[in-house]
């Protein structure tokens, strides 16, 4: 839960989570649909989608017990060579390089490593596996990430009460704000895309399950076009998937990791609860129950206002 995402956002979906499913096997007999539900409004979903695989395979090919290695672990759903490695170093004592962004900052400061991000990483992990003690590894790698966090800071870093100040390149030529180097950024491209939220006479909205692969996969919305970067791509009410009186409510705009979206909602009445196709009609009540990841929560937040 915390890759991307802040402890304080965290807590509450942690805890919440936890006590659902307090074991693994738990969480692999559960309900996919239930563990997006649980995950609803914290984004990036592969990671619910994962962390759920994850159960599943340990319960399957390893009778329910983590592997202990760094190389085991990242043949798992979702763990790649940070978590891999703060799994074994911390949870099992393995001596591995444990590297995030904290570590990746305080390691080119002391080194003055010129290579720009990403590319920096991997001479990054050298550097750190030859320093890992075989004693309390564990404790190394969180006093580096620390380190990083709390006094090696993005902007100012408090060299002077650093343990490392005597030996950082970076602080004696006083250009360690400079680093990591970093690629120049690409701006994010725009997509468009129209979102159409359909409402019986009791307040229900027609919601359709995202398929399981691709952005959102698994979680509810309302139906949408396509999200395309196609320059006038028509975003209009004749390509609602049904007919009805659409009415523009306006136009939500979200940022995903790699572009900024902006969708043109309509709204409609629909008399009577009709067999629309692959979907279903979620009750008024229930909708803050559903697994409506963040984007759709505006969609129909703008097209039913004081709904949530
Ligand atoms: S001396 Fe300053 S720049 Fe160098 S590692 Fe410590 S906090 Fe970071």
């Amino acid at each position: 839960m915390l890759q991307q995402t802040q402890v304080a956002t965290v807590a509450d979906y942690f805890l919440k989570f936890l006590k659902k499913w307090p074991t693994l096997n738990d969480l692999s007999a559960a309900e996919s649909e239930e563990v997006m539900k649980a995950w609803a409004g914290l984004g990036y979903y592969a990671r619910a989608r994962n962390l759920k695989k994850c159960a599943e395979t340990i319960v399957r090919e390893y009778g329910g017990e983590f592997p202990q290695t760094a190389e085991e672990l990242k043949k798992l759903p979702g763990i790649g060579d940070y978590t891999s490695a703060a799994i074994a170093a911390i949870a099992f004592d393995e001596p591995v390089a444990v590297v995030d962004g904290n570590v990746e900052r305080v390691i080119c400061r002391l080194h003055e490593l010129t290579t720009p991000l990403p590319k920096v990483k991997s001479e990054v992990r050298t550097i750190v596996q030859e320093i890992v003690p075989v004693d309390r590894p564990g404790d190394f790698a969180q006093a580096m990430m620390d380190l990083g966090a709390k006094i090696c800071t993005p902007k100012r870093p408090a060299c002077i009460l650093c343990p490392l100040e005597s030996t950082c390149q970076g602080y004696a030529s006083g250009s360690q704000e400079l680093y990591p180097f970093k690629a120049a950024k690409q701006e994010k491209p725009v997509r468009t895309g129209a979102a159409f939220v359909a409402i019986d006479k009791d307040g229900a909205v027609f919601l359709q399950r995202r398929p399981d692969s691709g952005l959102l996969g698994g979680m509810r919305g309302v139906p949408t076009t396509e999200w395309t970067s196609e320059i006038g791509a028509a975003t209009d009410a004749r390509k609602a998937p049904f007919s009805g009186n659409w009415e523009k409510a306006g136009k939500v705009r979200h940022t995903f990791t790699h572009f900024h979206l902006e969708l043109t909602v309509w709204r409609a009445e629909i008399g009577q609860p009709r067999n629309l196709g692959d979907g279903r009609w979620s009750q008024r009540d229930s909708l803050p129950e559903e697994a409506l990841p963040t984007v759709m929560k505006k969609v129909i937040a703008l097209a039913i206002p004081d709904l949530f």
